[in-house]
């Protein structure tokens, strides 16, 4: 595969090319493929050439699909405004054709979310998804670019095992986001036990307040199938390659409790923790803020710092820290001293960018880095 699209522009009478990869987004329509879309625009390394969601969009203008139902701030970027919406499935050799790399938003039955990302892999594409169907396939790496990025050796295991000449990778589910980054450079000191609450935003769920009427002055404390995600994705992320496929961590033991609650975007988590190892409150904040892996790697999408940790005591709050490096980097404050277990603290990051399609287009660059696209 490995298909390029070759742009030239004249400046001041100089020829420039510049080479972009061509990418397509399966579930354009929805809450994550307009992030997609408002992230991609203007992107340095990738050029969105296809749009593609269910048979009720496909052969309308993207404007026109996603007319009424338009959810971002920002306007339409007009380069995608008249795209042809495709249908993912029928018009799957197509899209194929014409991309190198696909990001996936799709809301279908998980067998079905597989048959799709794995037709794509047949047929040469690189898919990056955001969907949960694939998160257990052994040989389907889970990356967090600053945590993981080592298991996207399993690429190669998984192209043999399936004969593919593309392949799939995923990324972690949007409410462990505001943990798992704080909890990594902690694994020195060896966390034994850590209970969690997370308090999430409504377009987590796809929804606006305005679109959830229920969720105004109101908390829901349930969301389908999030718990157990939050506990056992960390897990994986954590894990070892061992005979082409990963073997999880084993500890820390986690328990979550997640909670819905009124606020448009990004997901705050409460974090108790206890450590095998004694560690002081500034070694805790020392490692906080020594941590961003992929400092010197210049990934477009990678914020520096990756990890900013807040002082003051009422912080970091939802809307005025969500956006922290343009919604990609993770905000921490609150550490304090446990009666219960050894420490508490708070963790917040955006999760339409981060935990979704910011998360996802990191993955992309860090593939093309690493010469995998
Ligand atoms: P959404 O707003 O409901 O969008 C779903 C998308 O899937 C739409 O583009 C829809 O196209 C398309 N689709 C539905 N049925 C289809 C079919 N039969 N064939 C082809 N395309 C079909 O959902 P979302 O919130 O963007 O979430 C998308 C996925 O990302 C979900 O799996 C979700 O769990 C995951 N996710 C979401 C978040 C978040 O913060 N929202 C975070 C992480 C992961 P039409 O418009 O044509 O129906």
């Amino acid at each position: 595969m490995g298909i390029y699209n070759k742009d030239c522009h004249t400046r001041l009478g100089e020829f420039v090319m510049t080479t972009k990869i061509p990418v397509g987004i399966l579930g354009a329509t929805g809450m994550v493929g307009q992030r997609f879309i408002t992230l991609l625009n203007n992107h340095p390394w990738f050029e969105v050439v296809s749009l593609a969601a269910s048979p009720k969009s496909a052969g309308k203008k993207y404007s026109g699909a996603v007319a009424g139902r338009w959810m971002m701030k920002e306007p339409i970027p007009p380069v995608v405004a008249d795209l042809t919406v495709q249908s993912v499935e029928d018009d799957m050799e197509k899209i194929a054709g014409r991309v190198s790399l696909v990001f996936s938003a799709l809301d279908m039955e998980k067998e079905k979310i597989k048959e799709v990302e794995n037709g794509f892999a047949k047929r040469g594409v690189a898919v990056v998804s955001n969907n949960s169907a694939h998160r257990f396939t052994p040989d389907v790496p889970m990356i967090m670019p600053e945590i993981n990025s080592d298991h996207l050796k399993l690429i190669k295991a998984q192209q043999k095992n399936q004969g593919w000449q593309g392949f799939i990778v995923v990324k972690p589910n949007c409410s462990i986001q505001s943990f798992v980054p704080l909890l990594t450079p902690l694994l020195k000191f060896q966390p034994k036990e850590v209970v969690v609450t997370t308090l999430q935003a409504v377009s987590g769920a796809g929804k606006t307040l305005m679109t959830w009427p229920e969720m105004q002055e109101n908390v829901i404390p349930f969301i389908s199938g999030e718990e157990e995600k939050s506990e056992k994705e960390p897990m994986k992320i954590w894990g070892q390659i061992k005979n082409g496929i990963i073997v999880p961590a084993t500890s820390p033991k986690i328990s979550a409790t997640c909670i819905r609650v009124p606020v448009e975007d990004g997901h705050m988590a409460s974090v108790s923790v206890s450590f095998a190892k004694k560690v002081a409150m500034k070694e805790i904040i020392t490692a906080w803020k020594k941590f961003d892996p992929l400092k010197g790697l210049d990934l477009p999408s990678a914020p520096h710092p990756f990890i900013t940790v807040m002082e003051e005591e009422n912080r970091p709050q939802t809307r005025l820290d969500r956006d922290s490096g343009k919604g990609m980097g993770i905000s921490a404050g609150r550490l304090r001293e446990s009666n219960v277990l050894d420490y508490e603290f708070i963790g917040l990051s955006h999760n339409t960018i981060r935990g979704a399609a910011g998360g996802a287009i990191l993955i992309a660059e860090l593939l093309k880095k690493k010469g995998y696209r």
